[in-house]
C-alpha cells in the first residue's frame, strides 16, 4: 500500500509531554478522501488516551477526533465529496458495515468493534490510527461527514464528539418540547448538551460543582443552575428530572443524583467507564422504577443528523482557538476545568 509522510503531535509514553513527530496516511484509494485538516478539538479523551489512563494506550498516540478540514484528495469511487469540500470526521473511521448495529447505522456498538480514529488497530496499514493533531487525514467515504458551510469551521469541530455524545442520547431518550434535562458538569461535553438540549425544547438545568460557572450555563441556555455541592439546592431538586447526563469524566457519587430523576426518569452516564465508587444504592432505582444506562459517541447517520440541525439552528461551540504547541497546557487547564468551553487547535500552526 502506497504511503505519504504528514506532521503531527503525539506522544511516545504516559508521562511524556506531547510533541512533534512524523506519521504516515495511506495514499487515497477507490473509495478514499484525503482532508486537508484545517481545525481539530480537543476532547478530554484525547488526555485519557495521551496518558493511558484507560489502559490500552498504542504509542506513538496522536489523538483527535473532532476534524475539520477540506478535501483535498477524492478516489474513483467517491461520489459523495469533491475537491474543496468542507469535511469532517469525528471519533469513528470504520466499522464492520455488516452486523446488526451496523446494519441500523449503530455503528458505535458495531460488534466485532469499531475503527477508533485513534489508538485502534488501522486495516490498512497495519499500524494503530492516529488522529486529528496532524496536517492531513484519510478516511473511507462512508466516515466522512459534510459541514453545514453557514457554521464557523473552527467552532463546528467539537460537534464531531462532543456535539454527537450528547445528541445521541437526547434522541434516544426522545427529548422534546417540555422534557426536564439535568446535565451534570459543564465541560465540553456539558456545554453541548445544554445548547442542544435547549434547541430540542427542553428545560434544561445544570448541575455544576463550579458557582463561577452559573452566568456562562444561563448564557448558553440553562433554565437553572443547581451547585451539587450545595445539600439544600440538591433536595429542593428531587424528582425533577426526565433525562440527566453526565459528563463527569471520573468515579463520583450518583446516589447524590438519582433522586432527582422523576419517576420513570434515566441517568445516563457518559463520561466516565469503570466501577463506580461508592455502589450505586438500589433503592431510588426500585422505588422509582428509575434507570442508570451509558451511552458512546453516535452512528455517522445520527452525527450527520447533528451537524445538518446545527447548521439550521446555528449551533456550533464556544471554543478558545489554540495552536498545536499549546496542546499540553492545555491539558493541564482541562485537568483543572478551566476551559471556556472547548479547546480547538488551529492546524495552521503545525503546518508553518
Ligand atoms: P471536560 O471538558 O474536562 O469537562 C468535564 C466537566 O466535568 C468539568 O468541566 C467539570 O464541570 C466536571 N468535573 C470534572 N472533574 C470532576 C470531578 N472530579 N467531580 C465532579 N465533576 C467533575 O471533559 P469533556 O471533554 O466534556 O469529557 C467529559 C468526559 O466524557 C471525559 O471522561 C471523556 O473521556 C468522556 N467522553 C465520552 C464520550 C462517550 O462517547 N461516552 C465521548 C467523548 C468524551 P464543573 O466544573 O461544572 O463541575
Ligand atoms: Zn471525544
Ligand atoms: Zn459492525
Amino acid at each position: 500500500m502506497e504511503k505519504f509522510e504528514v506532521k503531527a503531535y503525539g506522544t511516545y509514553a504516559a508521562e511524556a509531554s506531547l510533541k512533534q513527530l512524523t506519521i504516515e496516511r495511506r495514499q487515497v484509494s477507490p473509495k478514499d478522501i484525503e482532508i486537508d485538516i484545517l481545525y481539530c478539538g480537543v476532547c478530554h479523551s484525547d488526555l485519557h488516551t495521551a496518558r493511558n489512563d484507560w489502559g490500552g494506550t498504542m504509542y506513538p498516540a496522536v489523538p483527535g477526533h473532532e476534524i475539520i478540514g477540506r478535501v483535498t484528495r477524492v478516489g474513483t469511487e467517491v461520489s459523495k465529496f469533491k475537491v474543496g469540500d468542507l469535511a469532517a470526521v469525528g471519533c469513528l473511521v470504520d466499522s464492520c458495515r455488516e452486523c446488526s448495529s451496523c446494519k441500523e447505522e449503530l455503528e458505535q456498538y458495531c460488534i466485532p468493534g469499531f475503527t477508533g480514529t485513534y489508538n485502534s488497530k488501522d486495516k490498512h496499514l497495519g499500524t494503530q490510527t492516529f488522529g486529528g493533531y496532524s496536517e492531513k487525514i484519510v478516511v473511507t467515504e462512508h466516515f466522512v461527514l459534510k459541514v453545514p458551510e453557514n457554521l464557523d469551521a473552527a467552532a463546528a469541530a467539537p460537534l464531531l464528539c462532543a456535539g454527537i455524545t450528547t445528541w445521541s442520547p437526547l434522541r434516544h431518550w426522545k427529548v422534546d418540547k417540555g422534557s426536564r434535562v439535568a446535565v451534570v458538569g459543564l465541560g465540553g461535553l456539558g456545554h453541548m448538551a445544554i445548547k442542544l438540549a435547549k434547541a430540542l425544547g427542553a428545560n434544561v438545568t445544570l448541575f455544576s460543582r463550579s458557582p463561577e460557572k452559573e452566568k456562562d450555563a444561563l448564557d448558553l441556555g440553562a433554565d437553572q443552575v443547581v451547585i451539587s455541592t450545595d445539600d439544600v439546592q440538591m433536595s429542593k431538586a428531587n424528582r425533577k428530572f426526565d433525562l440527566i447526563i453526565d459528563t463527569v469524566p471520573y468515579a463520583h457519587d450518583l446516589n447524590h443524583y438519582t433522586p432527582t430523576l422523576n419517576i420513570n426518569g434515566t441517568l445516563v452516564l457518559v463520561g466516565y467507564l469503570g466501577g463506580l465508587e461508592p455502589m450505586l444504592n438500589t433503592v431510588p432505582m426500585i422505588r422509582g422504577r428509575r434507570s442508570v444506562a451509558g451511552s458512546v459517541i453516535g452512528g455517522i447517520a445520527e452525527t450527520q443528523e447533528l451537524l445538518d440541525f446545527c447548521g439550521e439552528h446555528n449551533i456550533v461551540s464556544e471554543i478558545e482557538l489554540i495552536k498545536m504547541q499549546d496542546i499540553n497546557e492545555a491539558y493541564e487547564r482541562m485537568l483543572k476545568s478551566d476551559v471556556r468551553y472547548r479547546f480547538v487547535i488551529d492546524l495552521a500552526s503545525l503546518k508553518n
